[in-house]
């Protein structure tokens, strides 16, 4: 590869840092947890902070603290990284999934109503890609009908929808530390809550169900190894106190593809909705409407063969295998959804992303463009 999709941005700082945890005696639920979680809840404007060991693992915890399980449903997007729906499904509940709203490609706050049942518990939507258009919406409705939202803000980090941060729209929400994040732990997630009974359970729950000051051997309830160790800490604090740096860089990098592929009818090309401030966490253009999932395919397999790393994020949920055979969802279902994943194009974007960089991505998509018309 010539030019990589994601790229972590690890400095002598983040070195020294972990560095120092390692020539410490404290590997494991040392100083560096706490002062984590502490900067996290200060950052995000939220009372709790509840490390864990992934993003996955923040939002299976969010469900089970919640009271989540068998025979109940909570109400999500089908557009969106798998983790969302299957955190549902590991504590046994069912995902209902409603299509997106096409110009925010968030979890459409109308047909949300009209998937409420006796059995909803929640409603968890995601801000996709690290966009928080419609979150106003979707509160309104939950408010509505009574039922707490779980925000997946894993993409999300530092966004904002008419100065509210993200992360603050939730009963809980929760954030992930893969190395393709804004900010990366090696692996990490984040639960934040203002609610301290909600975060004493968390907090129990990636600690074998140990409780609050109890003996280390003393466990309260069925919990999980899903602690986050001082050296992922140590990497994360350092990280988040690079947050206006790195999304200032990351909007760099958006405004270079904005611009270079400004007026090109063939691309819909992703931008600021009002109100939102974008902490950017993928460039995703689409094809317009015209073009097939396999011409979008070919310019896919057209880009990798001249060394750029691209993808089609995301692949609907409810049409992996799994899924589709245990919910009996098909093709179909959810048509906006279906329409946009077939068009997406993820285009290499990290923080030290170079402008002449992007002008290469960019020459080689319209190149592949030029060479795979839509069908007439
Ligand atoms: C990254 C991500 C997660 C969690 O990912 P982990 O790899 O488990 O940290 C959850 N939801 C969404 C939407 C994500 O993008």
């Amino acid at each position: 590869m010539r030019i990589y999709l994601s790229r972590p941005d690890i400095t002598d700082a983040e070195i020294q840092a972990v560095t120092d945890v390692l020539r410490s005696p404290n590997l494991s639920l040392g100083p560096k947890l706490p002062e984590f979680e502490a900067a996290f809840a200060e950052y995000i404007g939220a009372n709790y902070a509840v490390a864990v060991n992934s993003g996955t693992s923040a939002l299976f915890l969010c469900m089970l603290a919640m009271g989540i399980g068998a025979g109940d449903e909570v109400i999500t997007t089908p557009f969106t990284f798998v983790a969302t729906a299957t955190s549902i499904m590991m504590a046994g509940a069912k995902p209902v999934f409603v299509d997106i709203d096409p110009e925010t490609l968030n979890i459409d706050p109308a047909g949300i109503e009209a998937a409420i049942t006796e059995k909803t518990k929640a409603i968890l939507p995601v801000e996709i890609f690290g966009n928080p258009a419609g979150f106003d919406k979707i509160c309104q409705v939950a408010r509505k009908h009574n039922l707490p939202v779980i925000e997946d803000s894993c993409e999300a980090l530092g966004s904002a929808l008419n100065g509210k941060k993200v992360g603050t729209f939730g009963a809980m929400s929760t954030f992930a530390f893969y190395p393709n994040k804004q900010i990366t732990t090696g692996e990490g997630g984040m639960i934040l809550t203002n609610d301290e009974n909600l975060a004493d359970i968390c907090t129990s729950l990636r600690n074998q169900g140990r409780g609050k000051g109890g003996a280390w051997l003393s466990h309260e309830r069925l919990g999980y190894n899903y602690r986050l160790s001082d050296i992922n800490c140590a990497l994360g604090i350092v990280q988040l106190s690079r947050i206006e740096e790195i999304k200032a860089k990351r909007r760099q990098v958006a405004q270079y593809y904005q611009q270079i592929l400004a007026g090109d009818e063939r691309l819909i090309v992703p931008s600021e909705a009002e109100g939102c401030d974008v902490s950017w966490f993928v460039f995703v253009v689409r094809l317009a409407e015209k073009y097939s999932r396999q011409r979008r395919d070919n310019i896919l397999q057209t880009m990798r063969e001249a060394g750029i790393q691209v993808s089609n994020y995301f692949s609907p949920v409810h049409l992996q295998p799994f899924i589709a055979e245990r919910f009996g969802c098909s093709e179909g279902d959810f048509p906006i959804t279906e329409s946009v994943s077939e068009r997406t194009i993820a285009l290499p974007f990290y923080n030290n992303l170079k402008e002449d960089e992007v002008a290469i991505v960019c020459d080689a998509l319209r190149g592949a463009l030029d060479n795979n018309p839509p069908a007439a």
